[in-house]
């Protein structure tokens, strides 16, 4: 079979440069006589990889030198469950935003450490919507406030980085991060899985502000303490060092083709192309306020569910696949991160078309 067009949420598919690379790399890392894998992460061939892919992640986002850049496992979910313990310094409180299902679970695990404060929820429109930055509930003893930049299963998306006020703001950037230029200085902590738009599954990234590493709670395991891992470049214990190498070529991938100013123009006339087919369409419909659609993560709804079934089928066997919704809010999702491409969202496109002819 040749490769499909993927669209699936995440783990995604990765630039066909890059597996290709890993695939001649894979039993001779450039001329060490080994794969990646078998390396020591300590002797310098993994060293020189590690740093690398460090220094390209820095140079891509802009990283302010007083932030720290930090290479984790336990996905997401590990750092939403951490990052109270590793930042409330004595703090009782923090801010949460409810945009979805992402930023709901990151409060459901906040509340075990703290008081959450519910600055702002979306809840009531089913998480179509923003609401408005003026309306947040701030509140000044919070110890940072928490959100989640796009929401990869309701596919809402922050088009701006909301003003807190001096609150540290944390921000859950697992799908979006390196789709589009960002100001780093804002935050206080950017965390990101790797699955989504960096790479395979295995890495979690996160850029914390220094100020912020301190005192942290003493239960808190040394392998989630950012500032024990901050001091032995994440390499308190064994690295996923394949995934580093991974995450590192698609980093270098980036680059090549122009970095973010580019891919962010890329990931613009993608997905504003599938929202004005959806929007064209009498059977295709997104239901998010058209000022914070995502550009990563589009759903749509059939007028008729009971052609579902049949629409995946048909999808599958024009090689489109990954395209079911999330099982809580039902229907399509096409997730197009950086490595879709733009034969990809017109296979879609005209598939779409098709489809709705004989519907
Ligand atoms: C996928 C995802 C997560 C969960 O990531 P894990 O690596 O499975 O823990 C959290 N937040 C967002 C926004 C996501 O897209």
């Amino acid at each position: 079979m040749a490769r499909a067009f993927n669209f699936s949420a995440g783990p995604s598919a990765l630039p066909e440069a890059v597996l290709k690379q890993a695939q001649s790399e894979f039993l001779d890392w450039q001329g060490s006589g080994m794969s990646v894998m078998e390396m020591s992460h300590r002797g310098k061939e993994f060293m020189s990889i590690a740093e690398s892919f460090q220094t390209d992640l820095i140079e891509l986002l802009a990283i302010p030198d007083n932030y720290k850049v930090l290479f984790l496992q336990g996905g997401a979910t590990g750092q939403f469950s951490f990052i109270p313990q590793n930042i409330l310094n004595g703090k009782t409180k923090a801010c949460y935003v409810q945009t979805g299902a992402w930023s709901k679970k990151a409060i459901q695990i906040g509340k075990k450490h703290c008081d959450v404060v519910l600055s702002a929820s979306s809840e009531n429109s089913k998480f179509t919507d923003i609401p408005a930055v003026n309306d947040w509930t701030l509140d000044s003893e919070a110890a940072y406030l928490h959100y989640t930049s796009n929401e990869t299963i309701h596919g809402v998306e922050f088009q701006e980085i909301p003003d807190t006020q001096g609150i540290p703001l944390v921000c859950d950037m697992s799908s979006n991060i390196l789709s589009r230029n960002i100001d780093v200085s804002r935050f206080g902590i950017i965390y990101a899985g790797t699955q989504k738009n960096m790479g395979p599954s295995g890495v979690t990234v996160v850029i914390v502000r220094d100020d912020l590493l301190g005192d942290v709670c003493p239960s808190l395991p040394d392998v989630f303490n950012y500032a024990k891992q901050a001091a032995s470049d994440s390499m308190l214990n064994t690295p996923a060092s394949y995934n580093w190498y991974l995450v590192g070529l698609v980093m270098k991938w980036l680059k090549a083709q122009g970095g973010l100013e580019a891919i962010e123009l890329q990931n613009i006339a993608q997905a504003n192309k599938l929202y004005q087919a959806i929007d064209d369409s009498d059977l295709y419909s997104n239901p998010v306020n058209k000022a914070y659609r995502s550009r990563m993560n589009i759903p749509f709804v059939l007028k008729d569910a009971s052609l579902d079934k049949a629409f995946l089928a048909q999808a599958q066997t024009h090689q489109l696949i990954g395209l079911k919704g999330h099982r809580s809010v039902g229907g399509m999702r096409a997730s197009i991160y950086n490595a879709m491409t733009d034969s990809g969202i017109d296979a879609l496109i005209d598939f779409m078309a098709d489809f709705e002819k004989t519907a």
